[in-house]
């Protein structure tokens, strides 16, 4: 019999509960590590994956649509969905807030879909806490100069939004360590095979099969570990 410190008597726990056949992968990095350019690669490659479409109170950069890239919205209706629950996680970054919709990502892992998010360290770290199977993968640039020049490269944000950017990679990457697993995004190329590598392992891992396969696994007489 488990008890917790305070005596309250404590559930016996299926160590899956909460696993859903969709895996749900995260992918952070300092702005212009090159995560959108790996996501959107990664996303043409295996169009089993479903990219979350962030809220945010950002404006839009030149090209960007409305619904396709962001759900762009206005300050009060952002804190109004907030105030509503609407957010599985939600932080202020540079300046601006972001946040991910919570019915739709349940709605895709329950279906058997792998999600992806492209969200800060902080959000990060408040979605592991909901979905203990998230996979977060940190990128990293191969230098704080290469950061700079791909930042500038891309040439879509006003000069100070881009210093303020670079001011802020530091504190970012002292998040890494935080990340199961870590792209150095030097050469493209590689960095989009060795991201494609980890989707191929996360669906492979024992819960996410069981999840996908249950009745297979019941045939086959594999059981799950015993509950706590
Ligand atoms: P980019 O990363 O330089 O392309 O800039 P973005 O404006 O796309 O993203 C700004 C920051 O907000 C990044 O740190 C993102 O990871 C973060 N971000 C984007 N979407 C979300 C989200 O849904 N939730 C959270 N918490 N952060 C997000
Ligand atoms: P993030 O989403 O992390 O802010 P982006 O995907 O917008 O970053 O990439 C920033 C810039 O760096 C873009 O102009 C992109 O084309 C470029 N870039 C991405 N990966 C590489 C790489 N491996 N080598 C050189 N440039 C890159
Ligand atoms: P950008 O303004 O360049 O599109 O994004 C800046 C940062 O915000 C990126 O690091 C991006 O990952 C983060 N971001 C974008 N959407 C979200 C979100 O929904 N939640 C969180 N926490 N961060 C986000």
């Amino acid at each position: 019999e488990a008890h917790t410190g305070g005596g309250a008597r404590k559930a016996p726990r299926n160590p899956y509960a909460g696993v859903y056949p969709g895996n749900l992968f995260m992918v952070v990095a300092p702005s212009g590590a090159g995560k959108s350019t790996l996501v959107n690669a990664l996303l043409a490659k295996d169009p089993a994956i479903c990219l979350s479409i962030s809220y945010t109170t950002r404006q839009p950069r030149p090209g960007e649509q409305d619904g396709q890239h962001y759900h762009f919205t206005a300050v009060d209706d952002f804190l109004a969905r907030h105030a509503q629950g609407e957010f599985l996680e939600s932080a202020e970054v540079h300046g601006n807030y972001y946040a991910t919709s919570r019915v739709w990502i349940e709605d895709q892992m329950k279906s058997g879909h792998d999600v992806l998010l492209e969200i800060d360290w902080q959000g990060a770290q408040q979605v592991k806490k909901q979905f203990r199977n998230a996979v977060e993968i940190f990128v990293l640039p191969p230098s704080l100069e290469a950061l700079e020049v791909r930042l500038k490269k891309r040439g879509q944000d006003e000069p100070n939004v881009i210093t303020r950017r670079l001011l802020a990679a530091g504190s970012e990457i002292a998040h890494a360590s935080e990340a199961e697993y870590v792209l150095i995004n030097e050469n493209f190329d590689q960095a989009l095979a060795e991201l494609q590598c980890l989707v191929a392992a996360t669906r492979l891992r024992f819960a996410s099969q069981y999840a996908r396969h249950a009745q297979l696994f019941v045939e086959l007489g594999i059981h799950l570990p015993h509950a706590e």
